[in-house]
C-alpha cells in the first residue's frame, strides 16, 4: 500500500539518509534479490499493460480494503480515499517506468512514514503487497497467455521490485517505531529522575527533622520521661534512621543505570585491601577473618561499582554469621570467557527456597530487630553485575554457611596494561 505523501515536508533525500541507506546500498539489495538490468527492461515494456489495468487494479485494491474492518477504517474520509486511490494509480504506473531511481525508493520510505503515521500496521500492509502480487499474477498470466515464459518472466520482475518497496517501506516504519520508544524511554528517565530528586530532597528533609527531634527529647527531657516514653522516642528515632538508609540505598540502586560505568583497569587485590579498611569496624567487631584463596586478577570495571558488589558480599557475610570467628573466603576461577569470583562464609546459611528471592529488592528473611539492613544490598550487587553481562547466585546449606558468586566477563589479556 502506498501513499506518494507529498504534503510531507521532507526533501527528497532526507529519507534515506535519515535510516542510513544510499544508492549503493540500494544496488547491493536490487542484485541480492537477483533484480537485472533485464527485469528493469521487462517492467519498463508494460507500460501499456499498467495503463490498460490500473483502474481495474485500484478499484480491486479499494474493494479488498473495504471488505476488512482492519483496513476499512481508513476510508471514512472521501478526501483520504481520494488520496490514497491517486497514490495507488501513481505507483503503479511508476513501477512500469522503469525508472527505479533515488526518488523512486525515496517514495516507498515515504510509504512507511505515511503508514506510521495513520497507525497502519506491517501485518494489514504486507498482505496488501500480496493481494497486488497474485492480482499480479493473474493478470499477467492472462495478458501473455501465448508467451508463457515472457509472463513468467515478467511476474518474477515484479515480484522481485515489491519485495524491495515493501522492505524499504517497513524499514521506515520501524524506524519510526523506534524514535517513538526512544522518546518515550527518555521521558521515562526524565520522569525517574524527577522522582529521585524528590527522594533525596524532599523525603530527607523531615526524616532529619524527626531524627533529630527525637535524639533532642532524649537527650534534653530525659528526666521528664519514664523507661516507656524513652523506648517510644529510640523507636522512632530508629524508624527513621532505617528509612533514611533505605532512601540512600534506593538512590544508589537507582544511580546505577543512571551514571554507567566508569571503566578503567583495577588491580582487585588493591580494591579488596579498601573494602577490608572501610569495613574494619564490622571486621574488628565481629573479630571476623578475611581471606583470599587465590590472588585477584586486574580487571576492567568501575571500581566503585565493584568495590560495593564486594562491600555488600563480604558485609553479609559477615553480619549473618554467629560462628566464631566468621570467616570469609575470597576466590576466583577463570572459566572460558568469564571470570567466577565467589564469597563464601561460616555464617547462618538460606533455606533453599530464598535464594533467588534475596536478590530482589526489599527482599530480607529476618525481622529488622534480629539483623540490621534494608534489603537492597544484594540487588544493587545484581544490578551492578547485570551491568557488566555477568550473573550473581549463590550456593548454601542452613547452618553451614553460603557461597555468593559472581561472574564478569573478562577483557582480552593482550591489551591488559
Ligand atoms: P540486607 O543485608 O540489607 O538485609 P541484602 O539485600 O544484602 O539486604 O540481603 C537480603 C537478605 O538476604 C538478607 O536480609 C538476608 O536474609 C539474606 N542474606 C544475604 N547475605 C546472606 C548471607 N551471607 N548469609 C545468609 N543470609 C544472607
Amino acid at each position: 500500500m502506498t501513499t506518494h505523501g507529498h504534503s510531507e515536508n521532507h526533501k527528497e533525500s532526507d529519507l534515506m539518509r535519515e535510516i542510513g541507506i544510499d544508492m549503493t546500498e540500494i544496488s547491493r539489495r536490487m542484485s541480492f534479490i537477483g533484480f537485472t538490468e533485464n527485469d528493469r527492461q521487462l517492467l519498463s515494456e508494460m507500460q501499456g499493460f499498467a495503463e490498460k489495468h490500473a483502474d481495474r487494479i485500484v478499484t480491486a485494491f479499494y474493494d479488498h480494503l473495504f471488505s476488512f474492518q482492519e483496513t476499512r477504517v481508513f476510508l471514512k474520509d472521501p478526501r483520504v480515499v481520494e488520496r490514497l486511490l491517486k497514490s495507488q494509480r501513481d505507483y503503479l504506473l511508476e513501477l512500469f517506468t522503469g525508472c527505479f531511481d533515488q526518488p523512486y525508493f525515496e517514495r516507498r520510505l515515504r510509504t512507511g512514514a505515511v503508514h506510521h503515521r495513520i497507525g497502519l500496521e506491517p501485518k494489514w500492509y504486507i498482505s496488501i503487497y500480496s493481494f497486488y502480487e497474485n492480482l499480479f499474477s493473474h493478470l499477467i498470466a492472462e495478458t501473455y497467455r501465448h508467451e508463457r515464459d515472457r509472463g513468467l518472466a515478467r511476474d518474477l520482475a515484479v515480484r522481485k521490485i515489491f519485495r524491495i518497496d515493501m522492505v524499504l517501506s517497513l524499514e521506515y516504519y520501524f524506524h519510526r517505531i523506534t524514535l517513538d520508544m526512544t522518546t518515550r524511554l527518555k521521558e521515562n528517565a526524565r520522569e525517574m529522575d524527577d522522582f529521585t530528586r524528590m527522594l533525596s530532597h524532599d523525603l530527607k528533609e523531615p526524616l532529619r527533622g524527626i531524627e533529630a527531634f527525637s535524639s533532642f527529647l532524649l537527650e534534653d527531657y530525659s528526666a521528664l520521661l519514664d523507661s516507656q516514653g524513652k523506648r517510644y522516642l529510640n523507636f522512632l528515632k530508629e524508624s527513621a534512621l532505617q528509612m533514611k538508609a533505605l532512601i540512600q540505598d534506593l538512590l544508589t540502586l537507582v544511580s546505577i543505570s543512571k551514571r554507567g560505568p566508569k571503566l578503567q583497569w583495577v588491580n582487585l587485590e588493591t580494591l579488596l585491601r579498601k573494602v577490608k579498611k572501610d569495613l574494619h569496624f564490622s571486621i574488628d567487631q565481629k573479630k571476623a577473618e578475611i581471606v583470599s584463596l587465590s590472588p585477584l586478577p586486574k580487571i576492567r570495571c568501575d571500581p566503585i561499582q565493584i568495590a560495593e558488589v564486594v562491600k555488600n558480599l563480604i558485609s553479609n557475610a559477615i553480619k549473618f554469621n554467629h560462628s566464631t570467628p566468621p570467616r570469609v573466603e575470597i576466590s576466583v576461577k577463570e572459566n572460558g570467557t568469564l571470570f567466577i569470583f565467589s564469597v563464601k562464609d561460616n555464617g547462618i546459611g538460606i533455606e533453599p527456597e530464598y535464594t533467588d528471592q534475596i536478590l530482589l529488592p526489599f527482599e530480607r528473611l529476618h525481622p529488622k530487630g534480629v539483623f540490621e539492613g534494608t534489603g537492597v544490598g544484594l540487588a544493587i550487587c545484581r544490578k551492578i553485575v547485570e551491568g557488566y553481562g555477568g550473573e550473581i547466585w549463590v550456593e548454601s546449606a542452613v547452618g553451614i554457611g553460603s557461597t555468593f558468586f559472581f561472574s564478569l566477563p573478562h577483557e582480552d589479556t593482550e591489551k591488559r596494561p
